[in-house]
Protein backbone atom coordinates (compact mmCIF):
# COMPACT_ATOMS: atom_id res chain seq x y z
CA UNK A 1 0.00 0.00 0.00
CA UNK A 2 3.21 2.30 -0.14
CA UNK A 3 1.99 3.82 -3.69
CA UNK A 4 -1.31 5.19 -1.51
CA UNK A 5 0.41 6.67 1.07
CA UNK A 6 0.27 10.72 1.46
CA UNK A 7 3.37 12.58 2.12
CA UNK A 8 2.82 14.68 5.19
CA UNK A 9 2.24 18.49 5.36
CA UNK A 10 0.52 21.10 3.50
CA UNK A 11 -1.12 19.70 -0.27
CA UNK A 12 -1.95 23.00 -1.09
CA UNK A 13 0.21 24.78 -4.35
CA UNK A 14 2.21 27.91 -3.38
CA UNK A 15 0.40 30.09 -1.16
CA UNK A 16 3.97 30.24 1.35
CA UNK A 17 3.42 33.14 3.34
CA UNK A 18 -0.13 31.85 4.79
CA UNK A 19 1.21 28.28 5.07
CA UNK A 20 4.02 29.61 6.99
CA UNK A 21 1.63 31.46 9.65
CA UNK A 22 -0.17 28.85 9.68
CA UNK A 23 2.06 26.13 10.78
CA UNK A 24 4.75 28.50 13.05
CA UNK A 25 1.30 29.52 15.00
CA UNK A 26 0.20 25.68 15.03
CA UNK A 27 4.51 24.82 15.89
CA UNK A 28 4.81 27.20 18.76
CA UNK A 29 1.35 26.14 20.04
CA UNK A 30 0.02 29.85 19.91
CA UNK A 31 -2.75 29.19 17.86
CA UNK A 32 -4.83 32.85 16.95
CA UNK A 33 -8.33 32.33 18.06
CA UNK A 34 -9.77 33.17 14.88
CA UNK A 35 -8.58 32.87 11.06
CA UNK A 36 -9.42 34.86 8.38
CA UNK A 37 -9.04 32.47 4.82
CA UNK A 38 -9.34 35.46 1.92
CA UNK A 39 -8.82 35.66 -1.56
CA UNK A 40 -11.12 36.16 -4.57
CA UNK A 41 -13.49 33.04 -5.67
CA UNK A 42 -10.94 30.71 -7.83
CA UNK A 43 -7.76 31.14 -5.75
CA UNK A 44 -7.85 27.98 -4.27
CA UNK A 45 -9.13 28.71 -0.56
CA UNK A 46 -10.87 25.40 -0.62
CA UNK A 47 -8.12 23.37 -0.51
CA UNK A 48 -6.18 25.76 1.54
CA UNK A 49 -8.73 25.27 3.82
CA UNK A 50 -8.64 21.36 4.12
CA UNK A 51 -4.96 21.82 4.64
CA UNK A 52 -5.46 23.80 7.78
CA UNK A 53 -8.31 21.62 9.10
CA UNK A 54 -6.33 18.80 9.14
CA UNK A 55 -3.20 21.17 10.71
CA UNK A 56 -5.82 22.11 13.61
CA UNK A 57 -7.15 18.55 13.87
CA UNK A 58 -3.88 16.36 13.78
CA UNK A 59 -3.29 14.25 16.54
CA UNK A 60 0.65 12.80 16.12
CA UNK A 61 2.58 14.40 19.17
CA UNK A 62 5.24 16.00 17.03
CA UNK A 63 3.44 19.00 16.23
CA UNK A 64 6.30 19.57 13.92
CA UNK A 65 5.19 16.88 11.81
CA UNK A 66 1.77 17.96 11.30
CA UNK A 67 -0.28 17.68 9.43
CA UNK A 68 0.50 13.95 8.94
CA UNK A 69 -1.89 13.60 6.47
CA UNK A 70 -2.29 9.42 7.83
CA UNK A 71 -3.86 9.53 11.25
CA UNK A 72 -7.76 9.36 11.66
CA UNK A 73 -7.93 13.51 12.51
CA UNK A 74 -5.89 14.05 9.59
CA UNK A 75 -8.58 12.16 7.23
CA UNK A 76 -11.17 12.83 8.80
CA UNK A 77 -10.54 16.69 9.16
CA UNK A 78 -10.11 16.40 5.47
CA UNK A 79 -13.46 14.46 4.86
CA UNK A 80 -15.07 17.15 7.29
CA UNK A 81 -16.45 14.31 9.34
CA UNK A 82 -14.59 14.62 11.71
CA UNK A 83 -16.45 15.07 15.27
CA UNK A 84 -15.07 18.47 16.94
CA UNK A 85 -15.04 20.06 13.36
CA UNK A 86 -18.66 22.51 12.49
CA UNK A 87 -19.41 23.90 9.30
CA UNK A 88 -21.35 26.72 8.75
CA UNK A 89 -22.51 29.22 5.72
CA UNK A 90 -25.41 31.39 4.73
CA UNK A 91 -26.65 28.84 2.77
CA UNK A 92 -26.77 25.87 5.59
CA UNK A 93 -28.08 28.49 8.13
CA UNK A 94 -30.79 29.26 5.21
CA UNK A 95 -31.34 25.26 4.99
CA UNK A 96 -31.56 24.77 8.49
CA UNK A 97 -34.08 27.38 9.32
CA UNK A 98 -37.20 25.86 11.02
CA UNK A 99 -41.14 26.84 10.03
CA UNK A 100 -40.75 30.59 10.51
CA UNK A 101 -37.58 31.50 12.01
CA UNK A 102 -35.28 34.11 10.35
CA UNK A 103 -32.12 33.31 8.98
CA UNK A 104 -30.44 35.83 11.64
CA UNK A 105 -32.20 33.85 14.09
CA UNK A 106 -30.97 30.59 12.71
CA UNK A 107 -27.88 31.40 12.49
CA UNK A 108 -27.66 32.26 16.14
CA UNK A 109 -28.79 29.10 17.41
CA UNK A 110 -26.18 27.41 15.13
CA UNK A 111 -23.35 29.29 16.99
CA UNK A 112 -24.27 28.73 20.35
CA UNK A 113 -24.60 24.94 19.38
CA UNK A 114 -20.79 25.33 18.43
CA UNK A 115 -19.69 26.61 22.16
CA UNK A 116 -19.73 22.74 23.25
CA UNK A 117 -16.56 21.52 24.49
CA UNK A 118 -14.36 19.17 22.29
CA UNK A 119 -15.25 15.58 21.71
CA UNK A 120 -12.35 13.77 20.35
CA UNK A 121 -9.72 16.28 20.35
CA UNK A 122 -7.78 18.87 22.52
CA UNK A 123 -10.00 21.55 20.64
CA UNK A 124 -12.87 22.05 18.48
CA UNK A 125 -12.79 23.93 14.85
CA UNK A 126 -15.71 26.14 13.60
CA UNK A 127 -15.51 26.77 10.19
CA UNK A 128 -17.77 29.63 8.45
CA UNK A 129 -17.59 29.51 4.81
CA UNK A 130 -19.06 32.40 2.79
CA UNK A 131 -18.75 34.91 6.14
CA UNK A 132 -18.52 37.83 3.87
CA UNK A 133 -21.93 37.06 2.78
CA UNK A 134 -23.46 36.92 5.92
CA UNK A 135 -25.33 39.90 7.14
CA UNK A 136 -24.49 42.61 9.91
CA UNK A 137 -26.83 40.99 12.59
CA UNK A 138 -25.23 37.91 12.28
CA UNK A 139 -21.49 39.08 12.07
CA UNK A 140 -22.60 40.86 15.50
CA UNK A 141 -23.85 37.81 16.75
CA UNK A 142 -20.61 36.34 15.74
CA UNK A 143 -18.35 38.64 16.96
CA UNK A 144 -19.71 37.70 20.29
CA UNK A 145 -18.64 34.13 19.80
CA UNK A 146 -15.56 35.14 19.53
CA UNK A 147 -14.93 37.22 22.19
CA UNK A 148 -15.97 34.60 24.46
CA UNK A 149 -13.09 33.54 26.06
CA UNK A 150 -12.13 29.93 25.05
CA UNK A 151 -8.52 28.12 24.58
CA UNK A 152 -10.76 25.34 22.87
CA UNK A 153 -12.44 26.50 20.39
CA UNK A 154 -10.49 27.71 16.88
CA UNK A 155 -13.21 29.91 14.30
CA UNK A 156 -11.81 29.72 10.76
CA UNK A 157 -13.76 32.74 9.00
CA UNK A 158 -13.53 31.89 4.40
CA UNK A 159 -14.24 35.11 2.40
CA UNK A 160 -14.14 36.43 -1.25
CA UNK A 161 -14.53 39.99 -0.09
CA UNK A 162 -12.60 40.50 3.54
CA UNK A 163 -13.88 44.02 3.49
CA UNK A 164 -17.65 42.93 3.59
CA UNK A 165 -17.12 41.97 7.02
CA UNK A 166 -17.05 44.29 10.37
CA UNK A 167 -13.90 45.91 11.14
CA UNK A 168 -14.36 44.38 14.67
CA UNK A 169 -14.44 41.27 13.11
CA UNK A 170 -12.01 41.66 10.78
CA UNK A 171 -9.46 43.15 13.27
CA UNK A 172 -9.63 39.91 15.89
CA UNK A 173 -8.65 37.42 12.73
CA UNK A 174 -5.07 36.20 12.05
CA UNK A 175 -5.94 36.98 7.96
CA UNK A 176 -4.09 34.39 5.40
CA UNK A 177 -4.31 35.27 1.88
CA UNK A 178 -4.83 32.95 -0.87
CA UNK A 179 -3.54 34.55 -4.05
CA UNK A 180 -2.52 33.43 -7.45
CA UNK A 181 0.86 31.19 -7.50
CA UNK A 182 3.49 31.28 -9.87
CA UNK A 183 2.38 30.14 -13.74
CA UNK A 184 5.44 27.17 -13.41
CA UNK A 185 4.55 26.00 -9.67
CA UNK A 186 0.60 25.99 -11.06
CA UNK A 187 1.92 24.02 -14.21
CA UNK A 188 4.04 21.67 -12.42
CA UNK A 189 1.26 20.97 -9.67
CA UNK A 190 -1.15 20.05 -12.78
CA UNK A 191 0.87 18.02 -14.36
CA UNK A 192 1.40 16.14 -10.83
CA UNK A 193 -2.27 16.07 -9.69
CA UNK A 194 -4.50 16.09 -12.59
CA UNK A 195 -1.63 14.11 -14.53
CA UNK A 196 -2.20 16.58 -17.79
CA UNK A 197 0.56 16.82 -20.27
CA UNK A 198 3.09 19.72 -19.88
CA UNK A 199 1.05 21.82 -22.61
CA UNK A 200 -2.00 21.39 -21.58
CA UNK A 201 -0.76 22.15 -17.81
CA UNK A 202 0.91 25.24 -19.15
CA UNK A 203 -1.90 26.31 -21.07
CA UNK A 204 -4.22 26.04 -18.32
CA UNK A 205 -1.78 27.51 -16.15
CA UNK A 206 -1.87 30.91 -18.24
CA UNK A 207 -5.22 30.64 -18.77
CA UNK A 208 -6.57 30.76 -15.21
CA UNK A 209 -3.82 33.50 -14.12
CA UNK A 210 -2.20 31.27 -11.43
CA UNK A 211 -5.30 30.66 -9.68
CA UNK A 212 -5.89 26.85 -8.70
CA UNK A 213 -9.26 27.21 -8.16
CA UNK A 214 -10.11 28.17 -11.86
CA UNK A 215 -7.55 25.96 -13.35
CA UNK A 216 -9.80 23.01 -11.65
CA UNK A 217 -12.58 24.50 -13.10
CA UNK A 218 -10.85 24.72 -16.51
CA UNK A 219 -10.15 21.08 -16.58
CA UNK A 220 -13.45 20.30 -15.48
CA UNK A 221 -15.05 22.09 -18.29
CA UNK A 222 -12.38 20.43 -21.18
CA UNK A 223 -13.24 16.90 -19.29
CA UNK A 224 -17.15 17.68 -20.46
CA UNK A 225 -15.91 19.16 -24.24
CA UNK A 226 -14.19 15.94 -24.38
CA UNK A 227 -17.34 13.59 -23.41
CA UNK A 228 -20.16 16.23 -25.01
CA UNK A 229 -17.51 15.68 -28.39
CA UNK A 230 -17.93 12.14 -27.76
CA UNK A 231 -21.82 11.49 -27.65
CA UNK A 232 -22.25 14.07 -30.48
CA UNK A 233 -20.12 11.79 -31.94
CA UNK A 234 -22.32 8.98 -31.73
CA UNK A 235 -25.38 10.66 -32.37
CA UNK A 236 -24.36 11.16 -35.80
CA UNK A 237 -23.53 7.67 -36.32
CA UNK A 238 -26.44 6.69 -35.21
CA UNK A 239 -28.10 8.29 -37.88
CA UNK A 240 -27.54 5.04 -40.45
CA UNK A 241 -28.57 2.56 -37.20
CA UNK A 242 -31.41 0.44 -36.77
CA UNK A 243 -33.94 0.52 -33.37
CA UNK A 244 -31.92 -1.86 -31.65
CA UNK A 245 -28.48 -0.24 -31.81
CA UNK A 246 -30.29 2.45 -30.86
CA UNK A 247 -31.56 1.27 -27.69
CA UNK A 248 -28.48 -0.26 -27.19
CA UNK A 249 -26.34 3.22 -27.46
CA UNK A 250 -29.04 5.09 -25.05
CA UNK A 251 -28.20 2.20 -22.59
CA UNK A 252 -24.46 2.62 -22.89
CA UNK A 253 -24.39 6.14 -23.09
CA UNK A 254 -25.89 6.27 -19.81
CA UNK A 255 -23.92 3.47 -17.79
CA UNK A 256 -20.56 4.74 -19.17
CA UNK A 257 -20.87 8.31 -18.31
CA UNK A 258 -22.86 7.32 -14.85
CA UNK A 259 -19.54 5.50 -14.23
CA UNK A 260 -16.75 8.00 -15.27
CA UNK A 261 -18.23 11.45 -16.49
CA UNK A 262 -17.27 14.64 -14.42
CA UNK A 263 -20.73 15.48 -15.60
CA UNK A 264 -22.64 13.01 -13.44
CA UNK A 265 -21.13 14.37 -10.27
CA UNK A 266 -21.25 17.82 -11.16
CA UNK A 267 -24.76 17.94 -13.15
CA UNK A 268 -25.90 15.22 -9.90
CA UNK A 269 -25.18 17.88 -6.82
CA UNK A 270 -28.28 19.91 -6.05
CA UNK A 271 -26.04 22.69 -5.32
CA UNK A 272 -23.97 24.80 -7.97
CA UNK A 273 -20.38 23.95 -8.50
CA UNK A 274 -18.44 25.29 -5.93
CA UNK A 275 -15.97 28.30 -7.49
CA UNK A 276 -13.16 27.47 -4.87
CA UNK A 277 -10.84 24.59 -6.04
CA UNK A 278 -11.74 21.45 -3.80
CA UNK A 279 -9.11 19.07 -2.80
CA UNK A 280 -9.24 15.53 -4.24
CA UNK A 281 -11.15 14.62 -1.14
CA UNK A 282 -13.21 18.11 -0.28
CA UNK A 283 -16.21 18.12 -2.29
CA UNK A 284 -18.70 16.30 -0.86
CA UNK A 285 -21.55 15.78 -3.21
CA UNK A 286 -24.92 13.93 -2.65
CA UNK A 287 -25.37 11.53 -5.30
CA UNK A 288 -27.68 8.81 -5.96
CA UNK A 289 -27.89 6.29 -8.92
CA UNK A 290 -31.62 7.83 -10.16
CA UNK A 291 -30.21 11.76 -10.29
CA UNK A 292 -26.93 10.79 -11.73
CA UNK A 293 -28.46 8.46 -14.36
CA UNK A 294 -31.17 12.36 -14.52
CA UNK A 295 -28.31 14.40 -14.50
CA UNK A 296 -26.63 12.18 -17.24
CA UNK A 297 -29.70 12.23 -19.20
CA UNK A 298 -30.12 15.42 -19.41
CA UNK A 299 -26.59 16.58 -19.94
CA UNK A 300 -26.80 13.82 -23.11
CA UNK A 301 -30.13 15.71 -24.26
CA UNK A 302 -28.20 18.94 -24.37
CA UNK A 303 -25.39 17.89 -26.28
CA UNK A 304 -28.21 16.11 -28.61
CA UNK A 305 -30.38 19.83 -29.25
CA UNK A 306 -27.26 21.39 -29.54
CA UNK A 307 -26.01 18.75 -32.72
CA UNK A 308 -29.05 19.03 -34.17
CA UNK A 309 -29.08 22.45 -34.40
CA UNK A 310 -25.72 23.05 -35.88
CA UNK A 311 -27.53 20.48 -38.87
CA UNK A 312 -30.15 22.68 -38.77
CA UNK A 313 -27.33 25.64 -40.10
CA UNK A 314 -25.18 23.39 -41.74
CA UNK A 315 -28.07 22.32 -43.71
CA UNK A 316 -28.73 25.88 -44.55
CA UNK A 317 -25.40 26.26 -46.08
CA UNK A 318 -23.63 27.90 -42.72
CA UNK A 319 -21.71 25.14 -41.60
CA UNK A 320 -19.35 27.71 -40.35
CA UNK A 321 -22.13 29.27 -38.16
CA UNK A 322 -22.43 25.61 -36.60
CA UNK A 323 -19.57 25.18 -33.86
CA UNK A 324 -19.83 21.40 -33.68
CA UNK A 325 -18.83 20.99 -37.11
CA UNK A 326 -15.51 22.16 -35.76
CA UNK A 327 -15.27 18.99 -34.52
CA UNK A 328 -17.26 17.06 -36.22
CA UNK A 329 -15.95 17.26 -40.27
CA UNK A 330 -18.58 14.97 -42.16
CA UNK A 331 -20.99 17.11 -40.36
CA UNK A 332 -22.26 19.39 -43.72
CA UNK A 333 -22.60 16.38 -45.43
CA UNK A 334 -24.64 14.63 -42.89
CA UNK A 335 -27.20 17.80 -42.77
CA UNK A 336 -27.41 17.88 -46.36
CA UNK A 337 -28.65 14.32 -46.62
CA UNK A 338 -31.65 15.30 -43.11
CA UNK A 339 -35.14 16.54 -43.99
CA UNK A 340 -35.24 19.59 -41.81
CA UNK A 341 -38.73 19.54 -40.98
CA UNK A 342 -37.83 16.46 -39.63
CA UNK A 343 -35.08 17.63 -37.73
CA UNK A 344 -36.75 20.99 -36.85
CA UNK A 345 -39.58 18.43 -35.21
CA UNK A 346 -37.38 16.03 -33.26
CA UNK A 347 -35.52 19.39 -31.66
CA UNK A 348 -38.65 20.36 -30.18
CA UNK A 349 -39.46 16.60 -29.19
CA UNK A 350 -36.06 17.21 -27.47
CA UNK A 351 -36.73 20.00 -25.61
CA UNK A 352 -40.30 18.61 -24.36
CA UNK A 353 -37.67 15.35 -23.06
CA UNK A 354 -35.68 18.06 -21.32
CA UNK A 355 -38.66 19.20 -19.26
CA UNK A 356 -39.86 15.77 -18.74
CA UNK A 357 -36.25 15.25 -16.90
CA UNK A 358 -36.63 18.26 -14.62
CA UNK A 359 -39.48 16.26 -13.43
CA UNK A 360 -38.92 12.96 -12.76
CA UNK A 361 -39.30 11.23 -16.21
CA UNK A 362 -37.41 7.79 -16.18
CA UNK A 363 -33.91 8.89 -17.83
CA UNK A 364 -33.85 5.66 -19.95
CA UNK A 365 -37.25 5.80 -21.43
CA UNK A 366 -36.78 9.22 -22.57
CA UNK A 367 -33.90 8.69 -24.26
CA UNK A 368 -35.53 5.35 -26.01
CA UNK A 369 -38.07 7.55 -27.12
CA UNK A 370 -35.59 10.24 -28.53
CA UNK A 371 -33.37 7.60 -30.09
CA UNK A 372 -37.32 6.16 -31.96
CA UNK A 373 -37.37 9.92 -33.60
CA UNK A 374 -34.07 10.72 -34.28
CA UNK A 375 -34.41 10.72 -38.15
CA UNK A 376 -32.83 7.87 -40.16
CA UNK A 377 -30.07 8.23 -43.17
CA UNK A 378 -30.49 4.66 -45.54
CA UNK A 379 -27.19 4.06 -47.08
CA UNK A 380 -23.80 5.36 -46.14
ZN1 LIG B 1 -2.46 13.65 11.29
Amino acid sequence: MISSEVAPGFLTVGQATARAVALRANERDRLGRTFLVFGPAGAGKGAFVEDLLALLLCTVNDRSARPCNTCAGCRTARSRTHPDLVVGSPEIWRDMRSTGESLVAAARRWLGGTAGAPIAGERRVVLIEGADRAGEQIQNALLKALEEPSDRHVFILVADEPNRLLDTVRSRCQPLRIGPVSRAELSAWLMDHELLPREQADALARLSDGFVGRALSLVRQRDRLEWRRRVQRELLDLLHSGRAARFASARELLDNAARSLPVAADAASPEPMPQDGQGPDGAETVRTPSSVQRAVATAIVEAWISLARDLMVANAGRADAAPTGELIPELPDVARRLDVRQVAGFIGLLEEIHGGLAQNASPRLALEVAMLAWPTISGT
